[in-house]
């Protein structure tokens, strides 16, 4: 049974954990292509070398989650591409941390907006743009999946409470803010779009060495996106909305 499907589109897939879900599902025999968004895809030399190891496989496309106009060409380009085929997963991976607004004193509007446009509202219009790509895919009968990637930071539950008390990261009010909202938008669109065969979760991925996660962080990459890519291989139309963390587990709103 196909895990992920023949074609995949990453968000923020030139460096970090988008790079790496790029590596680890290049290696996957069913999948066939790899769309790989990313900003400026001239100068992102790491995703220039995977494309040369799988040719024909991955191949970058420019994709700025916070301008519109770069989502409609992307979104023609796939199309294009795909001709009669359908998007099999799409990985909403783009996303900031600010420390400027990680207490609410020094949290300003411009820091909050920035934040929320590429890490909310971003997944909101890139998912709601590749919805008929998905869509064809169900038609297909083929899977459908869309994972937003969260973090254990959204979780208002725990807020302030195993992050400060462990010594790991401390709440940031404007990125745990902007995640917690995009997981509400993951549960809305999941539950509702399960009636229509698309899979959609948010999957907090763990602390992970990357110039976001810094390299004080406790996981590598490559200790985190297997994880998560066994979960998502796993994932069924029931588990559509959830909010999960690498191993599939429920993370508590
Ligand atoms: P990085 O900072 O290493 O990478 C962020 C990626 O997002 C880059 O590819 C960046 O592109 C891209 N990006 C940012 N803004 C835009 C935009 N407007 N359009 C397109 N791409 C954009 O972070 P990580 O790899 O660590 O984070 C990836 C995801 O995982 C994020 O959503 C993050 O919130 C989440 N996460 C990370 C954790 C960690 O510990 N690392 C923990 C929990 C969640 P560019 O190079 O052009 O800036």
């Amino acid at each position: 049974m196909a895990k992920f499907g023949a074609n995949i589109l990453i968000t923020g897939a030139n460096r970090g954990i988008g790079l790496a879900f790029v590596r680890y599902l290049a290696k996957e025999n069913e999948v066939k292509r790899i769309f790989a968004g990313a900003r400026n895809p001239q100068n992102a030399q790491d995703l220039q070398e995977l494309e040369k190891l799988y040719p024909g496989k991955i191949s970058s496309v420019q994709l700025d989650v916070q301008n519109d106009s770069s989502i409609e060409s992307a979104y023609n380009h796939v199309k294009n591409v795909l001709k009669d085929e359908g998007l099999n997963l799409l990985i909403n991976n783009a996303g900031i941390l600010e420390w400027t607004g990680s207490s609410y004193e020094n949290a300003d509007r411009a820091t909050f907006l920035r934040t929320f446009d590429v890490n909310t509202v971003s997944s909101v219009v890139v998912t709601k743009a590749f919805l008929p790509l998905l869509s064809k895919a169900v038609q297909k009968k083929e899977r459908s999946v869309i994972v937003n990637i969260s973090s254990g930071l959204a979780s208002i539950k725990t807020t302030a409470g195993p992050y400060n008390r462990g010594g790991g990261i401390e709440p940031n009010v404007v990125y745990g803010m902007s995640k917690a909202a995009m997981n509400y938008f993951n549960r809305a669109f999941g539950v509702v779009e399960a009636k229509n065969g698309i899979i959609s979760v948010a999957v907090a991925p763990g602390w992970i060495q990357t110039d976001m996660g810094g390299s004080n962080a406790s996981l590598t990459v490559d200790e985190s996106i297997p994880e998560i890519l066994k979960t998502v291989g796993n994932l069924k139309i029931e588990d559509s909305g959830r909010f999960v963390d690498r191993f599939g587990q429920d993370v508590e709103y």
